[in-house]
């Protein structure tokens, strides 16, 4: 039996465990993974260039006659050898090399050589070429009429190892049943894309007159049929998930709406249009017998937490409990305190479960069947509680989570026979085709307002030669009664190191700001400190808060209104973005100070000029997928739908709207080919099989 698309790497002859586990660092389990894997560029052997002709930069195939060859011992043993075609040389060096190649490389031979050229003090060269002897002149034709790809790859695999797998599998392309088309032809024809087969040969062999700027950069048709396809595959994937959990029974949150009523009267404020707007969507989707599954994004501040709440008092009034899950723990602590200050006077209890143990009273009462709100981290579902009558469940800044551990929080209401309606929030504002592609299982809802009485915060980039003067204007803002947070942040350090540095900044403060009242907030702390903390700075007995990026997300203080982020040339656009949305929540006016380390580089300085630019999320997102990519954007890795081999969220935006037409199409008319898309792109449909 030939090796099959589907079968792991070792069924191929001469594929041991050691290989095996090489190709697996590049992602490369299945046969089928070498076909997908895709060169990072092509060098030209299709032609040979007269050594008159070569060009420093370019790598090239050319033919000559070695015309002298010596071994020198200067700093660096090397042969060096010179090539000669009528008047014109190259000088070939090696710095590797064996008694083989000595005896081989003896004047009169005749070479062909491929290699990048050099511009050297004595001409042209070539290092380390790869050689071919000839018989003669007359033998110089180029050995191919393809181009040669040049793949990534990792310690030990070189590419003509690579090369050797994928050729072979290349000629099996025409062969039935080894690797089927998945496209039907009406869907290929209407976006005039190539078959499978012919997509994938010009990828790993591109004709030498292929448009090679159009391969690279995704413009060439067969790039585009292999990104369309996989966009298929996880828009199905996506799909098909959604259709499986929205044939599940949900509890129906109807309610009376009296007590959401008192809600929203003893909140204080108006709800803004955009708020009514999606808590509307929300209450009309809980009402109903299927799941929701809506995610709800807002920028930092547009007020996500109350359409949260909103939706637990009318879970409540139906009789049903809500789980609200943080991404941390202060987060958790902050959202716990806003919850009871808006639900106690409705009586409706709100428990916290943040890690550790968790008390045998909230245990019992989750258990229970009475309603209530459960906040809390990971922990909500880590621990082993279970919840007695579970019907809605809440992810707050969801692109903090793994999908899998959304995934956990829901399974915890699985137990029963019904399944708890899923509300997720983001203040990541993502461009409309990455929702499509990362969230096509969702129903999406935005907030789209701010609301009203926001001052637009300013924000200044100042270098760190200036702390000094920043410092002052923290003492400024204290003795006018305003509050101000000052954030230390040291990329890839442990959580240990970071505590010190806030420490020790803190204590610099303390002694720069006799006048103020300064706090420290950070990851190692015990929960109950941070907690005292949060508060004490909440209710303005602390002026100054000193924090980690502990504080990035969600922490709520209308009275602070002077941000400083120390190093923000090391953040990224998104962070700083959510960082600055601690301040400018209240009516004073806001300001942000990003003190960097000169020099910038270019992409801190674009970074950070950014940010002065503009204070709206959905054109600092759109900056940051330019600068950074789609993965960074969603914060993890975690939906499969954006970790794409060969579509790029971005280049092929164009093409979202379309592959999802195609899924739809496919999960109606042809199930054979989503298993199938399943099976060739999303690793056998696991990504989504646990749903
Ligand atoms: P985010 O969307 O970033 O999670 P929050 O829910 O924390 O925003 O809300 C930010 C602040 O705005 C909170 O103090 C909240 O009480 C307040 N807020 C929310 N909605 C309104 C509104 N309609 N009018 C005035 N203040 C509001
Ligand atoms: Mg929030």
């Amino acid at each position: 039996m030939p090796v099959a698309a589907s079968d792991p790497v070792t069924a191929l002859p001469g594929v041991g465990s050691g290989l095996a586990a090489k190709l697996s660092q590049l992602g490369v389990e299945r046969v089928v993974d070498l076909l997908l894997h895709a060169p990072l560029r092509y060098e030209d052997r299709t032609r040979v260039v007269a050594l008159a002709a070569l060009r420093p930069g370019a790598s090239s195939l050319a033919v000559g006659c070695v015309e002298h060859a010596e071994i020198r011992h200067g700093r660096r043993r090397s042969l060096n050898v010179v090539l000669a075609d009528g008047a014109h040389r190259v000088r070939l060096r090696f710095f590797h090399f064996g008694a083989g190649q000595t005896n081989r490389l003896v004047p009169g031979v005749w070479l062909q050589v491929f290699g990048e050229v050099r511009a050297a003090p004595g001409g042209l060269e070539m290092v380390h070429p790869e050689t071919r002897v000839l018989s003669g002149p007359a033998d110089g034709q180029a050995p191919t009429d393809r181009l040669t790809p040049v793949y990534p790859t990792t310690a030990g695999l070189t590419q003509a190892r690579l090369r050797g797998l994928i050729e072979p599998l290349l000629e099996r392309l025409d062969e039935s049943g080894f690797l089927p088309e998945s496209l039907p032809d009406e869907i290929r024809a209407d976006q005039q894309l190539p078959p499978l087969g012919e997509a994938l040969r010009v990828l790993h062999r591109p004709p030498a007159d292929a448009d090679l700027a159009a391969v690279l950069e995704g413009r060439h048709p067969a790039v585009r049929r292999l990104a369309f396809e996989e966009m298929v595959a996880h828009q199905a994937g996506l799909r098909e998930r959604r259709r499986r959990i929205r044939q599940r029974q949900a509890p129906r949150l109807v309610s009376s709406g009296g007590l959401l009523r008192q809600f929203l009267q003893q909140l204080g404020f108006e709800p803004t249009a955009a708020q009514r707007r999606v808590l509307d969507d929300v209450l009309t989707d809980i009402a109903g017998g299927e799941p929701m599954l809506r995610l709800v994004q807002g920028d930092v501040g547009s007020g996500k937490t109350l359409i949260a709440a909103a939706a637990a008092v009318a879970a409540a009034e139906a009789g049903w409990q809500t789980a609200f899950m943080a991404p941390t723990e202060l987060l958790a602590e902050q959202h716990a305190a806003t919850l009871a200050g808006w639900l106690d006077p409705l009586g409706l209890p709100v428990r916290s479960v943040i890690g550790g143990r968790t008390e045998d009273a909230t245990r019992a009462a989750l258990a229970g069947s009475e309603p209530l709100v459960a906040v809390g981290t990971h922990a909500l579902f880590q621990s082993g509680l279970g919840f007695g009558r579970l019907g809605l469940t809440v992810v707050d800044e969801q692109h903090r989570f793994g999908v899998h551990q959304r995934l956990a929080l829901r399974d915890q209401g699985e137990a029963g026979a019904l399944t708890p309606h899923q509300l997720i929030m983001t203040a990541t504002p993502i461009p409309r085709t990455l929702a499509m592609s990362a969230y096509a299982d969702l129903d999406t809802s935005i907030i789209d307002e701010l609301p009203p009485g926001r001052t637009p915060v300013t924000t200044a980039a100042v270098p760190a030669t200036r702390r000094d003067a920043v410092v002052d204007r923290i003492a400024a803002a204290c003795a006018g009664g305003r509050q101000a947070y000052w954030v230390c942040t040291l990329i890839e350090e442990t959580e240990q190191v970071q505590a010190r540095a806030a420490e020790a900044t803190a204590e610099e403060l303390t002694q720069a700001l006799p006048d103020c009242r300064v706090g420290l907030a950070h990851g190692r702390m015990k929960s109950a400190d941070k907690e005292t903390v949060m508060r004490a700075f909440a209710a303005g007995n602390l002026d100054l808060l000193v924090a980690t990026t502990v504080i990035e997300v969600g922490v709520d203080v209308p009275n602070a209104s002077l941000m400083v982020i120390e190093n923000a040339e090391r953040l990224g656009l998104a962070q700083l973005h959510q960082l600055r949305g601690r301040v400018g929540r209240g009516r004073t006016e806001s300001h942000c100070v990003l003190l960097y380390q000169p020099p910038l580089g270019e992409l801190a300085r674009r970074r950070l000029s950014a940010l002065r630019a503009t204070t709206d999320g959905f054109v600092i997102a759109r900056e940051d997928l330019a600068l950074r990519g789609p993965g960074e954007v969603l914060g993890t890795r975690q939906t499969g739908a954006v970790n794409f081999r060969m579509a790029d969220v971005m280049r092929d935006a164009d093409l979202a709207p379309a592959a999802q037409a195609a899924a739809d199409r496919l999960l109606a008319a042809h199930p054979r080919l989503v298993a199938l898309l399943a099976e060739r792109w999303l690793d056998g449909g696991s990504e989504y099989a646990s749903v």
